[in-house]
């Protein structure tokens, strides 16, 4: 029931409110409910390839958020779309970008990027940020920090995907990348920072690892491991500009002294040191050359395909653990409880108590 206003009783004495008049719609209720019906439509996987094929950068987006969906209903159909697109994927160069924060990896993303768009490239930054699981936000990957880049018709940058763990996250994010292949973005950029393990998945879905550096900082300084610059393909010394232009040299060629002592590339191409200055735009068309002359190679030599087949089968075997690992878990959580409680109270031994859960499980 509606009150209807004090002010309309007849006792009242003020001021009358009358009850108004029906304002016509703003707009033509044909648009109007055209507008609706397309906002609220459920996107079929239909749709969704589709507009992915035709690049709507709408689309691919719900699309990649439906690949980040942890809803399972939204898991087989993303699947779908990703099978989907694949035939269409593959026709990219795929780029890794590490750095500690403060490294400029941002900025060279932007300097890079808007050489590669100006050179009639369309590129896609997509990013694997370790501390979003953690922090729920992204330090990584966000349009702020690229301003320029974000706002080129010819660039797509997406931020991390948010949540899971870290192998979920990178899951998802080369299944991004294939969505945006099949959009028709030729250069993928995968940003991380390094922390190790996040630097592998990248190195697991890219063609070409680059590190960006800075003079003068120690490894140490620069959390960079061993391991990760034996990932390198290419190191930039970044930051190669005013009075850092000497000690950015130096670097270069102590490092470069230094690569000569690690084991060989699978590659068969030597990693290289460049120095650029992401902040003038210096050195980043060499770096370009660089990654262009490295995948002319790789792809002569027959590394490039193989690698990326590597991947492929490393990413299934990664699935499966993965999902033997969440379902094993999930189904066995009851009696698992009643296993830690017999092993804790040395009523079995812990390999037995294993297997038994395991066994059961397989049955
Ligand atoms: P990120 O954390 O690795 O993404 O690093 P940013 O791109 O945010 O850069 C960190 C700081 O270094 C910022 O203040 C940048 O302006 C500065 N910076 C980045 N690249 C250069 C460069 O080439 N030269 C100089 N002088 N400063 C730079």
């Amino acid at each position: 029931m509606t009150l209807d206003h004090p002010e309309n009783s007849p006792e009242y004495e003020g001021l009358k409110v009358n009850k108004g008049i029906p304002q016509p719609d703003a707009m033509s209720p044909d648009v109007f409910d055209r507008i609706h019906r397309i906002k609220r439509r459920v996107l079929t996987v239909d749709d969704y390839v589709e507009g992915i094929l035709k690049a709507d950068i709408n689309i691919l987006s719900q699309a990649i958020t439906l690949v980040e969906s942890a809803k399972d209903e939204h898991k087989g159909m993303a699947q779908d779309v990703i099978n989907r697109c694949l035939p269409s994927t593959g026709r990219s160069v795929r780029i890794g970008i590490t750095g500690v924060p403060g490294a400029g990896k941002s900025t060279f993303i932007e300097s890079f990027g808007k050489f590669l768009t100006s050179q009639g490239h369309k590129i896609a930054v997509l990013a694997i940020d370790p501390s979003s699981e953690r922090s729920k936000g992204s330090i990584l990957g966000d349009k702020t920090r690229m301003e320029e880049l974000a706002s080129d018709p010819n660039a797509y940058i997406r931020p991390s995907p948010s949540a899971g763990s870290l192998g979920g996250v990178a899951r998802k994010t080369r299944e991004a990348m294939f969505l945006c292949e099949a959009a028709g973005y030729d250069i993928i950029l995968i940003e991380t920072v390094g922390v190790g393990q996040s630097e592998i998945a990248v190195h697991s879905m890219v063609d070409f690892f680059l590190l960006i550096q800075i003079a003068g900082a120690g490894d140490e300084l620069q959390g960079i491991k061993r391991g990760i610059m034996e990932m390198a393909d290419t190191i930039v010394i970044n930051k190669a500009d005013g009075s850092n232009v000497q000690r950015a040299e130096l670097s270069k060629s102590q490092l470069q002294t230094a690569l000569h002592f690690f084991p060989p590339h699978e590659s068969g191409v030597e990693p290289k040191v460049l120095t650029a200055s992401a902040y003038e735009k210096k050195g980043i068309k060499e770096i370009w050359d660089n990654i262009l002359e490295y995948c002319n190679k790789t792809q002569q030599n027959g590394y490039f395909e193989s690698k990326r087949g590597e991947q492929s089968k490393y990413w299934m075997y990664e699935t499966i653990n993965e999902q033997l690992r969440d379902r094993f878990y999930s189904k066995q959580k009851e009696r698992i409880k009643v296993e830690e409680q017999r092993v804790i109270n040395n009523e079995i031994s812990s390999f037995t108590a294993a297997f038994e859960l395991l066994d059961d499980y397989f049955k």
